[in-house]
Parts: C-alpha cells; structure tokens; sequence
C-alpha cells in the first residue's frame, strides 16, 4: 500500500512539472530547474546558455488552420526541438507558443550553432499538415550566456527575451545574441 502511495505521488509530482500539451517540462519546473543550472555553474565557471524561442507568426497558424492544427503545430515545434538538443538540455514551454532551453556546459557560440540548426529544422520540418497540405512554420530565436559571473534565472531570461524581440523586429526566422 505505501508502495502505491508512493507512486502517486511520484505521477503528481511528474504532472505538476510537465506541459500537458507537449510533455517537456513547464514553466514552474524550469524556473526551479533554472536556478539551480546557474547556481552549479557559478561554483564550477563552466559556461551556461539560454535560449528563448518563440514561433513566428503563430497566431497565422491557428486563424488559416485552425486551433487543432496550432497544437499540433506546438507539439512538432517542442519535437523538433528535442531532436536538435542534447539529452541534458532543459527544454521548456513558457506558456503559448513560446519556449526556453537551458544548456549547460554550452558556451554561447556553440549555443548559436545549435540554434541556428532549430531555426532550419522548424523551416524545412515537414511533418506538419493540414489536409495533406505542407503547413509553413518558422522560428525566432533570443540568446544570452553566463560565464562565471554571478546571474539569476531572471536576469539571464530577460537577456535572452531582449535578443528574441531584436530577432523578431529584424524580420523573424533568425537568431540574435544579447
Ligand atoms: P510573433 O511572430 O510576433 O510571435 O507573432 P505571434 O502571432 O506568434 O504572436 P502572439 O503572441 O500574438 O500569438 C500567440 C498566439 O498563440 C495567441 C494565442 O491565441 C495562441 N495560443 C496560445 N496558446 C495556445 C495553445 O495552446 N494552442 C493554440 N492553438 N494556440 C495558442
Ligand atoms: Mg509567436
């Protein structure tokens, strides 16, 4: 019986941190998850990265196909996502169609190939339809870094969503670094 409480609250726990939609973690786990990343790289002076994401145009999306269609076009985009990033890396639906990855170890150069490599994979990604028809998406991106100089999660975000609303001024599907 202990065993299956146990275990209850183990999925509560699970479910509390993860966006239903998507299944990668949400807001709240991110921000715990995010402090913690920067308190370990401070004491270790390794590099740590952030990256805020955000799809152009969503709300195109949603009007010309509908809000089905947008969800699904949210659950591709956290797919696409993943594929590009390491198993360490923390990403995370903000809220919307809006996202953050933390990547630990990462200094910011490496971060902006690693983005430049979700922007072309949310471009060319084709397994987004509706009626058989090819649905277009694109990606705008906000780096910053943090290397062995004392920071917080919101710091560090505010940062990165300056360079992601530069990227979207410049004409959206492109990277920018704080
Ligand atoms: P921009 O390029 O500037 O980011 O334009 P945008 O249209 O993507 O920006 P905006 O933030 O105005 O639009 C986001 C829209 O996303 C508004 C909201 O109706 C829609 N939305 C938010 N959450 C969900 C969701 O879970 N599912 C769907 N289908 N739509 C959502
Ligand atoms: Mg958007």
């Amino acid at each position: 019986h202990y065993g299956a409480v146990l275990r209850q609250r183990e999925e509560l726990d699970r479910l509390a941190n993860t966006d239903a939609l998507t299944s990668v973690a949400n807001r709240r786990s991110f921000m715990e998850h995010a402090q913690h990343e920067i308190n370990r790289a401070e004491r270790s002076g390794q590099p740590l990265s952030l990256m805020m994401l955000d799809i152009d145009r969503f709300k195109t999306i949603n009007d010309s196909f509908g809000h089905a269609a947008g969800d699904r076009a949210i659950t591709a985009f956290a797919q696409v996502c993943q594929l590009n990033l390491r198993n360490f890396d923390w990403l995370s639906r903000l809220g919307g169609d809006e996202f953050a990855v933390l990547l630990p170890d990462t200094t910011k150069e490496q971060a902006e190939l690693v983005a430049q490599r979700i922007r072309e994979s949310v471009e060319t990604c084709n397994t987004l339809n509706h009626q058989d028809k090819r649905i277009p998406m694109t990606t705008s991106i906000g780096l910053a870094g943090l290397q062995g100089t004392a920071c917080n999660v919101e710091a560090l975000m505010a940062q990165a969503d300056a360079a992601l609303y530069q990227a979207k001024q410049q004409g959206r599907n492109r990277v920018v670094c704080a």
